[in-house]
């Protein structure tokens, strides 16, 4: 028997939290982003729940091949464009529509060879002061790429620092609408949780919405919000049984380090998941499981291998258990990614990401 973790994509809930961002931002259309292997999905195995988006958005260009061999033949987005001047013939051979973020991407245009000119998104750095044009140097960017015929169609982007924050994003969109208001094309401008929290604003949804973590079931403002609050649903759910059960007297402790003591008497139950399977070792005591679908918490570290949760509130519960980490357990109760990922000091999006190679995926 293979040892007892599992993951599984559930491609109904990805169906459904694409259809909540449609009505999140009506009438705009919807990349689906799929960089990091689909937030540590796996972009085979979410394609059947997102085929219905308008286009996948990534940034790797084996990520985009692997898009077109499952025969997309729409929209594809590099969001950080191309990192060198030969990546511009994947994108005329395979049709990739790509950012220009700096002058040295258009250089590379300038010099490309192709019969079919490009699509760009031309990317403005708003406020976020990463990738991107500054505001007062956009519109030369963009007069040096029209100029371009390499280039057929110039599409605007910017991206937000605090979609998910106090802070909002209404300075970031003023900016963007002073620079851009009378340019033509198609405008991006909105994550997941600027779509949700603001895409009733025809400004903020624009023409594209670009979300990732909601499609996959996660909040974008844990804990202000979690999944429940914005109707989306986890598309993955991470597994694995109770191996060992262990009889705590008070005083006893558990694990390397010794880290938890019990003060009562306890019952333990080890389970076969452990940060080599992506579990990440800061979610120690208290972290929240469901074992059989019940709530219950981790105590002691993780370890690389194994986890260990109290079992003393759950009489039924032992040798066999199933122990949901994060996702949908057996008997329909949710356990967000954004809980474990907030007891251990990170973003549901993290966790997803760093699903183990050696976890076996199956796909309902
Ligand atoms: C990753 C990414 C997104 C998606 O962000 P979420 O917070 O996951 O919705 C949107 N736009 C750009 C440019 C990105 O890099």
């Amino acid at each position: 028997m293979p040892r007892p973790i599992q993951a599984t994509i559930h491609t109904e809930a990805l169906r459904r939290n694409l259809a909540r961002m449609r009505q999140a931002a009506p009438d705009a259309k919807v990349w689906g982003v799929v960089k990091a292997n689909a937030y540590g999905h796996g972009i085979e195995r979410v394609w059947e729940g997102l085929r219905g988006a308008d286009g996948f958005a990534l940034l790797d260009l084996q990520e985009a091949e692997r898009v077109r061999a499952l025969g997309w033949r729409g929209p594809i987005l590099l969001l950080e464009g191309v990192f060198e001047a030969r990546d511009l013939e994947l994108c005329s051979r395979l049709g990739l529509w790509h950012t220009v973020h700096c002058d040295a991407q258009i250089d590379m245009l300038a010099m490309h060879k192709t019969h079919q000119p490009h699509r760009v998104f031309l990317k403005m750095n708003s406020g976020m002061n990463r990738l991107g044009f500054a505001p007062q140097r956009f519109r030369a960017a963009w007069t040096r790429l029209d100029a371009l015929p390499q280039v057929d169609e110039i599409s605007l982007m910017t991206h937000f620092s605090d979609a998910d924050g106090p802070k909002g994003i209404a300075r970031q969109v003023e900016v963007f609408e002073d620079i851009t208001g009378d340019l033509p094309g198609e405008r991006t401008l909105s994550n997941s949780a600027a779509s949700l929290r603001f895409g009733a604003d025809a400004a903020v949804r624009a023409d594209w919405i670009r979300p990732g973590i909601a499609v996959y079931g996660g909040a974008p403002d844990f804990p202000d919000h979690g999944a429940a609050h914005w109707g989306l649903q986890p598309a993955m759910t991470l597994a694995a049984r109770v191996i060992g059960v262990q009889q705590l007297a008070a005083g006893d402790t558990v694990g390397y380090g010794s880290s938890f003591t019990a003060d009562t008497p306890l019952r333990i139950g080890v389970v076969a998941c452990g940060y080599a399977d992506g579990y990440p070792r800061h979610c120690s005591t208290g972290t929240p499981v469901l074992v059989d679908g019940a709530r219950a918490r981790i105590v002691g570290r993780v370890s690389m291998d194994m986890l260990t949760v109290d079992l003393t509130p759950l009489p039924q519960a032992g040798l066999g258990s199933e122990v949901t980490l994060w996702g949908r357990a057996g008997n329909g109760t949710v356990l967000s990614i954004d809980e474990p990922a907030h007891a251990g000091g990170t973003v549901g999006y993290e966790l997803m990401c760093a699903l183990a190679q050696r976890v076996p995926v199956a796909v309902d």
